[in-house]
């Protein structure tokens, strides 16, 4: 599954690609594509310029001259392919961009479960929370947005209208850091919490974003929590547990994450007379 980090580096390519450039034709070349993205959709941008290229979370827009924008999805899987317009099409390619300078832009996406939409105007794009990586994200923040939903902290970390980006490996790894139990009702969090869980939320996306094949490269991967069930954690040594919730996989230390953890040292004790 393409996390943040993945879609980010797809943005910059997408972007380079499409800078100032027209759009001489577009296709979908997949039944699961041609149901959101139909040929009508198709003749609406053919000559109209990409002004800028943008991306919210996972999701990416295109802001085309005239107010419409393509928002993309890549779902489960997805990448795109910049080649020349003279070139034959690579395995799964599922949408297409011809561009005016002979560039080709493809959506190449084996499992073809990405999303290409039109919309007249933005105003019925996706609503999403503020972005993981904005430094305005702290405490204060989260409390407001996790107000009354009482939710388990990881599926509220995963609801993209409260943050935007937080993918399943990323949540699991921020609690991790912050010694969250993810199963806690969101509302249940204290502000000592909340705190140690924006800044956990910032540091993993930063890392992350910093070196975007660090946590997708297998073996070797500096990941602490997530996909390491039976390993020992590697703050207390404690084996790491897997449960489901909402249907996904989440990985933590039973040991030091919770209630049940070694105390937190309070942040503000130094210094204090
Ligand atoms: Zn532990």
């Amino acid at each position: 599954v393409p996390e943040l980090p993945e879609v980010e580096l797809a943005v910059r390519t997408l972007r380079e690609a499409t800078a100032d450039r027209s759009i001489v034709s577009a296709r979908a070349l997949h039944p699961a594509v041609r149901r959101t993205f139909a040929p009508r959709h198709a003749r609406r941008v053919v000559g109209r310029r990409i002004a800028r290229v943008e991306r919210r979370g996972k999701h990416q827009f295109l802001y085309l001259d005239d107010g419409s924008v393509l928002h993309v999805h890549f779902r489960m899987s997805g990448d795109w392919h910049v080649t020349r317009s003279s070139e034959p099409l690579p395995a799964h390619a599922r949408f297409v961009l011809e561009l005016d300078d002979g560039a080709r832009v493809i959506l190449v996406d084996p499992r073809a479960l990405g999303v290409v939409e039109w919309h007249a105007d933005g105003s019925a794009l996706p609503v999403l929370g503020p972005e993981a990586t904005d430094p305005a994200l702290d405490a204060a923040a989260l409390r407001s947005r996790l107000a009354g939903r009482r939710i388990p902290i990881k599926a509220a970390l995963l609801d993209q209208r409260v943050i935007a980006g937080v993918g399943n490996i990323y949540a699991a790894e921020a609690l991790w850091r912050a010694r969250i139990d993810p199963r806690t009702p969101s509302s249940a969090l204290d502000d000592a919490a909340l705190d140690r869980l924006a800044e956990a939320i910032r540091e993993t996306l930063r890392i992350a974003l910093a070196d975007p094949g660090r946590y997708s490269s297998g073996e070797g991967t500096p990941l602490d929590a997530y996909d390491r069930e039976g390993e020992p954690c590697r703050r207390c040594g404690s084996p790491i547990r897997r449960i489901v919730q909402s249907g996904r996989s989440t990985f933590y230390c039973e040991a030091c994450q919770g209630e049940d953890g070694p105390p937190v040292t309070p942040r503000t004790r130094a210094g204090r007379p």
